[in-house]
């Protein structure tokens, strides 16, 4: 059986929104980079934490999930966001470009459409600060039809945490069908 996909977003889970000062957390190290169509002499800031760096090569290293990057940075998180993590070289899910203004643009994450074509029947957890209620009910339809589902939401302003990876390790070293989402 195919392991678990384990989708992880960036903005509001790697990298925390900044404080209402626009200040950035001090658990994180500022970083400029320049993603994929952009000139060289205008880089985007990002923040990253070290720590999570070990927290997620203890998650990869299991070798019980497919990592894969899913992010409006598409390959830059492959190509930026990784390195600067120093994690492997993880694919991305090819998000569509939609023309919208608001991440939930039918009530439910933008992403999740493609999302959930591309998982086919694969269990998955999948990492992102931006569900919606809705995302919820896909996941427990999805567990409920046998493609194990666990979404872990994290806080923007905070980011991921330990608690999350403690959970999507739990998840999955529990026996399929004690699986919930
Ligand atoms: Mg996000």
């Amino acid at each position: 059986m195919r392991p678990p996909y384990l989708l992880l977003d960036v903005d509001g889970v790697l990298i925390p929104f900044p404080a209402a000062d626009g200040s950035t957390p001090a658990t994180h190290t500022c970083h400029d980079v320049v993603p994929e169509g952009r000139n060289a002499d205008n880089p985007v800031t990002v923040w990253l934490n070290p720590e999570h760096s070990r927290l997620l090569l203890d998650v990869i290293s299991t070798g019980l999930f497919t990592p894969v990057w899913c992010t409006s940075w598409r390959q830059d998180a492959a190509t930026l966001i990784g390195p600067l993590l120093g994690l492997p070289d993880l694919p991305y899910v090819d998000l569509p470009r939609l023309q919208i203004t608001t991440s939930q643009p039918d009530g439910y994450l933008w992403k999740r459409d493609h999302v959930d074509g591309w998982l086919g029947d694969i269990p998955a957890v999948w990492i992102d600060d931006d569900f919606s209620g809705l995302d919820h009910e896909w996941a427990v339809e999805r567990t409920t039809k046998g493609s194990a589902t666990l979404l872990i939401q994290p806080d923007p302003d905070l980011g991921l945490v330990p608690d999350h990876l403690t959970l999507v390790s739990a998840w999955a070293r529990q026996p399929l069908t004690a699986r919930a989402a």
